[in-house]
């Protein structure tokens, strides 16, 4: 049986999802999809999105819906894509939902799970503050890593309600070692029939 998973991983930031998306995604053999991702490696090159985004990011807000939407149709109809693909940081407000589920719905696809990554506000804020530290990314001031919770929030929780209504989150508990925590992660995906690459 081919290995198949369209999953999408939600957390608000410094929750751990980049880490545990890329290890669930390598479990699976699909490839990781991070909007956060595309738009540093366009700032980092200097293309003409990434000078379009980096104020943008630098302020912890979002970038428009419909750049970022149009960029994740492109990623999703690679060939790599087509087996399967872990969405990281898209879809963030109830906006990108609609579109993912109409660009889903064309190729007769939907998501089959979501993973939510529960990590208490005072936790990610710890976690953040270690990362600026340790990498430097130019969003993680105070002030930017407030403004991006507060965003996650307001918009981003919300996309829960709509996929809950699906019956397709799992919440995970995301305090515990990084292999705890896939564990969970691996055995939620598992109890909904979703099976590893052979
Ligand atoms: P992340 O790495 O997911 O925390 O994303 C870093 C930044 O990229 C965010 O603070 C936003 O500025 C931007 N970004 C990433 N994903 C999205 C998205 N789905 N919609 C709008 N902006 C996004």
């Amino acid at each position: 049986m081919t290995a198949t998973a369209r999953l999408l991983i939600v957390g608000p930031q410094g929750s751990g999802k980049g880490t545990q998306g890329v290890r669930i995604a390598e479990s699976y053999g699909i490839p990781v999809v991070s909007t956060g991702d595309i738009f540093r490696a366009n700032i980092k090159e200097g293309t003409p999105l990434g000078q379009q985004v980096t104020a943008i990011l630098d302020k912890g807000d979002l970038v428009p819906d419909e750049l970022t939407s149009e960029i994740v149709r492109d990623r999703l109809s690679q060939p790599d894509a087509a087996q399967g693909f872990l969405l990281d940081g898209y879809p963030r407000n109830t906006a990108q939902v609609e579109h993912l589920e109409s660009f889903l719905a064309e190729r007769g696809e939907a998501l089959d799970a979501v993973i939510l990554l529960d990590v208490p506000r005072e936790e990610s804020l710890s976690r953040l503050s270690l990362r600026a530290t340790e990498q430097g990314r130019s969003d993680d001031t105070p002030e930017a890593i407030g403004h991006r919770l507060d965003i996650y929030e307001r918009e981003t929780a919300p996309i829960l309600e709509v996929y809950g209504a699906k019956g397709i989150v799992d919440r995970i508990d995301g305090v515990g070692s990084l292999d705890e925590i896939t564990e969970r992660i691996a055995k939620a995906l598992a109890a909904r029939g979703l099976r590893l690459a052979a």
